[in-house]
């Protein structure tokens, strides 16, 4: 399975000069790339400028959120069918900073499936709140279950599962990164849960990501130790030096 990496740069940066020049930044610096699919997840008012930049790369564009309708007078929003119209590959849904907005479980399940079903890739964040909270597994198990209850299983192959505790996110916490051990055993208990709803068949092609703190320091090693199948990269990515080192990194690890 060909590595993932996600630039998730959230409400950054402020100026469209400034996202040309990340985007031009990770594109020179991650050109001899070729075994990650790299996705820059971008505010979607610079989706015109940043897939002019980034054209002929090997770099992919991403959502960060839709709207858990399919069309009509939502004012501000945008929908699955125009995220994929504009070339977006993949979308994140149920990130925590959106959870924390209010977005519930159900509301994760519902762009879900208008994820899925616009033919992109879905990025499902889950993820537990509290480093000391022992229910985790319960808690991850849950959102997975209601977030792809009722979705047709030839659907799921395009579903992509984040781990981030939320702990772990640099601008929630304290900036700690999980270790590469724990997000080894969550990733299988994750896959698990999977391979027990889904079979085989299906389970064995969703690749499971980690997110929380990844930085140049620490990226290789969770993918190597953690054994996950790729990164969500959140502070890290807005650093065209600092992410194309991760890309650089992961790229010389063994599959
Ligand atoms: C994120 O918010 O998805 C994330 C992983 O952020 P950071 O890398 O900054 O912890």
């Amino acid at each position: 399975m060909k590595k993932i990496i996600i630039a998730n740069w959230k409400m950054n940066p402020q100026t469209a000069k400034e996202a040309i020049a990340l985007a031009r930044g990770v594109k020179l610096g991650a050109k001899n790339i070729k075994n990650i699919e790299i996705i820059l997840a971008i505010p979607s008012i610079f989706f015109s400028v940043v897939l002019k930049t980034i054209s002929g790369s090997n770099l992919k564009i991403g959502v960060q959120n839709i709207f858990y309708e399919k069309n009509g007078a939502y004012t501000g929003e945008i929908s699955a069918l125009q995220a994929r119209s504009i070339l977006a590959n993949y979308i994140i849904v149920g990130h925590s900073e959106r959870r924390a907005m209010g977005e519930t479980n159900e509301i994760v399940h519902k762009k879900l499936k208008l994820t899925l079903e616009s033919g992109a890739r879905a990025i499902l964040c889950v993820g537990e709140k509290e480093k000391s909270d022992e229910s985790f597994p319960k808690i991850i198990r849950d959102e997975i279950h209601t977030a792809i209850h009722g979705i047709k299983k030839q659907f799921l192959k395009n579903l992509v599962v984040a781990y981030e505790p939320i702990w772990a996110i640099s601008s929630h916490g304290m900036g700690e990164a999980d270790t590469p051990n724990n997000v080894y055993e969550i990733a299988i208990l994750i896959r698990r849960e999977f391979y027990r709803i889904l079979g085989k068949k299906i389970a064995q092609h969703i690749p499971i990501l980690y997110g929380g703190s990844v930085s140049e320091k620490n990226a290789a090693e969770f993918v190597s130790v953690g054994n996950v199948d790729g990164l969500l990269v959140g502070g890290a990515s807005l650093n065209a030096k600092k992410f194309t080192a991760i890309l650089r990194d992961v790229s010389k690890t063994k599959s």
